[in-house]
């Protein structure tokens, strides 16, 4: 298992890196980003802390802006993560407010009162400020929709599963109120400990970065 999730960090600590601000047009319109934050080390490189990728058509570009631009907590689950764990890290009682989400009128409707947002902008500025300084990104083409849901599955299975790459004891996720993202060292909730890469599966996609750069 560790050796595949070792291939797994070569292969990405090998490709072109993106940091804040990023040239869009460097990025594939299809395909998957593996994130990176600073102090995290795993198999002596850096180590992988995220895995995503996009479901409509070309949307990987936006995607990596809902992350590190947006200021929408609703519209990516990474964002509303770090919120959390931020807020949580200081106690903060308007965690119980970030939970919500405001994406349709009538939850806005509903909540508008309870809600100063005012301050939700000031945590959506912390968020933005902190992705953009902590997180670096490598992205590579895929540009079947299914083999993306595919490789993005096995990806987070193998270092989820892996028990050599752990978070340093200073990694914002510890601070997580969610237990999933503590106990995987990922900033993932979804696919974790599923159907890992094997020998095979993991030399196709080697040939596959390889083909992509
Ligand atoms: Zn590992």
């Amino acid at each position: 298992m560790s050796s595949e999730c070792s291939s797994v960090h070569r292969l990405a600590n090998e490709l072109e890196r993106h940091k804040f601000p990023f040239e869009a047009s460097n990025i594939p319109l299809n395909g998957i980003y593996v994130l990176f934050q600073k102090g995290e080390y795993g198999h002596q490189k850096e180590r992988i802390v995220r895995i995503g990728t996009h479901t409509g058509e070309s949307r990987l570009r936006l995607r990596l802006e809902e992350h590190f631009l947006n200021e929408n907590k609703d519209r990516s689950i990474f964002r509303k993560n770090i919120g959390r764990a931020l807020l949580s890290q200081h106690n903060d009682p308007f965690l119980k407010y970030w939970e919500r989400n405001l994406v349709t009128k009538k939850a806005k409707d509903k909540y508008s009162s309870l809600i100063d947002f005012d301050y939700q902008k000031n945590i959506e500025n912390q968020v933005s400020q902190y992705i953009q300084g902590n997180f670096s990104f490598a992205t590579f083409e895929v540009k079947n929709k299914e083999e993306r849901l595919d490789i993005e599955s096995k990806l987070i299975a193998t270092i989820s599963r892996c028990d050599e790459c752990k978070p340093s004891n200073d990694w914002l996720g510890n601070s997580s109120p969610k237990e999933k993202i503590v106990k995987s060292g990922l900033w993932q909730v979804n696919e974790l400990y599923k159907t890992p890469f094997d020998a095979t599966s993991i030399g196709k996609l080697e040939r596959r970065i390889a083909h992509s750069k």
